[in-house]
């Protein structure tokens, strides 16, 4: 199958995804109209006339079929949201003739432990080796990874001589701050250019994937561990089980562990879509996460609903033999419809509503000639601008912070990606809100701006120009 043209998406009818077959082999796709139409017809309509048109894309290979999954093994996984094929969304693009991969973007839900997890797995090694997302260029997530510090030198270790270890340590922001109050540390970070950086600020930093076999190592080496930390890292984990098997090997008895994960829960009550992208397998509520804790003898302690990212959650395990009470969290999802399937078929529906309610926003600024462009280039961002067919017709250029993306051009979509300077320079008199999630901070970021930004997420809204 080839992609069609991503800018032809959204202008044609839309069905609920209540019509969506059963299915765990992916074989579900889109028509040009972003139309959901099932089973892949014997010969597609557009398939010669799309591949004349776009002979720049190929169909990517490389992803495994997920059928089974991730955390109970069970084969019954319904799909319930296609988000039609995109490139991986941090692949920016140093020049928009350059070939791109697409990968299929489909959520399933798993009939028996509630998990929401994509259809595609692609190459970890692709993905991760060569990151772009830098924890501290965001103001909002130093700010809480200094407050995690702080928390776990208060609250979880006993001695001076207690070590902690963080999975997906990023530029090492997090165990950079535990080690100036004076923490034994070590850093877990498979994305070779983010460890360097973290080791040339002195945060001691493993290169590589982490599980069963990295716990061994580690432990021979440095010895058990009193509280592990891993941060937005859970999603992008393919093999859990191997995750928790390091995770129990390296940790002592009464060791602690805190995972940091996006909230299904928001997700779901915010339409945060854009959240979805090939670098998150998986999507979490609290069910999914207890019953592989309890698979491997982690009691959770506590939930701590966390504003970041849209909404995450925080969970704090131990490892022990005593028995805990069941986490009342797990009665509010259950209250929530959170393990029903029909809760994420009704998302699906408010997806497509979503988008076509940005797009005649996009279009009455547009049709009044006014400049727009967009603020930030998260990949999120990416998902957003090729499901919803938005590109360079409507958006002049997004604007970013990163150094890595500057100078690029968006994947899929390809917009230029150029400094902010140019932005405050030009004052254009609209700018879509790509990094929605920090909405607060851009805003007061920018409170020189005249012109308006629009939010996409969680409804699509202008804001009121700055007074
Ligand atoms: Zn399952």
């Amino acid at each position: 199958m080839i992609t069609p043209s991503q800018m032809k998406r959204g202008s044609r009818g839309t069905t609920g995804p209540s019509s969506l077959p059963r299915s765990t082999d992916g074989r579900t796709t889109r028509g040009l109209g972003g139309r959901t139409t099932g089973v892949v017809p014997q010969t597609p309509r557009w398939r010669t006339r799309a591949k004349k048109k776009m002979p720049k894309k190929s169909r990517a290979t490389g992803a495994r079929r997920v059928s089974r999954c991730r955390v109970c093994g069970s084969k019954d996984l319904t799909l319930f949201l296609d988000l039609g094929e995109t490139p991986l969304a941090n692949s920016f693009l140093t020049n928009p003739d350059e070939r791109e991969e697409w990968f299929p973007l489909q959520l399933f839900f798993c009939n028996r432990c509630a998990l929401v997890q994509l259809s595609r797995v692609v190459d970890p090694d692709t993905l991760f080796r060569n990151y772009a997302y830098r924890s501290s260029s965001s103001g909002t997530v130093v700010a809480h990874l200094l407050e995690l510090a702080r928390f776990v030198h208060a609250n979880l270790l006993g001695s001076s001589k207690d070590l902690v270890v963080e999975i997906g340590s990023n530029d090492g922001t997090f165990l950079k701050a535990l080690k100036e109050m004076g923490v034994k540390i070590l850093g877990v970070e498979p994305a070779r250019n983010m460890a360097h950086i973290a080791n040339a600020q002195g945060v001691e930093t493993l290169p590589t994937f982490f599980g069963s076999k990295e716990a061994q190592r580690i432990r021979d080496l440095r010895g058990g561990v009193k509280v592990m930390v891993a941060n937005n890292v859970f999603a992008h984990v393919d093999d859990l089980h191997d995750f928790m098997r390091g995770v129990v090997t390296l940790l002592d008895d009464g060791g602690v562990l805190s995972v940091e994960v996006p909230y299904l829960g928001d997700l779901n009550q915010n339409v945060e879509y854009d959240t979805v992208y090939h670098e998150h397998l998986s999507y979490f509520t609290v069910h999914p996460i207890v019953k592989l804790f309890d698979e491997f003898g982690m009691k959770l302690l506590k939930v701590v609903k966390l504003e970041l990212h849209g909404g995450s959650i925080r969970l704090l395990a131990e490892k022990t033999t005593k028995q805990r009470p069941r986490p009342s969290f797990l009665t509010f999802e259950e209250k929530c419809g959170l393990t029903k399937l029909r809760t994420y078929e009704s998302l699906a529906e408010r997806v497509e509503y979503q988008k076509e309610s940005l797009r005649r926003i996009l279009e009455d600024a547009r049709s009044g000639g006014e400049k727009i462009v967009g603020y930030g280039a998260p990949a999120k961002g990416n998902t957003l601008l090729n499901f919803c067919g938005i590109g360079t017709e409507t958006l002049a250029y997004l604007i970013d912070t990163t150094p890595e993306k500057i100078g690029r051009f968006t994947p899929g979509t390809h917009i230029p990606v150029v400094e902010t300077e140019r932005f405050r320079k030009e004052q254009p008199p609209f700018a879509l809100m790509l990094a929605w999630n920090y909405e607060k901070e851009i805003v007061m970021k920018e409170r020189e701006y005249t012109g308006q930004f629009i939010v996409p997420i969680p409804s699509p809204r202008v804001l009121p120009k700055n007074a």
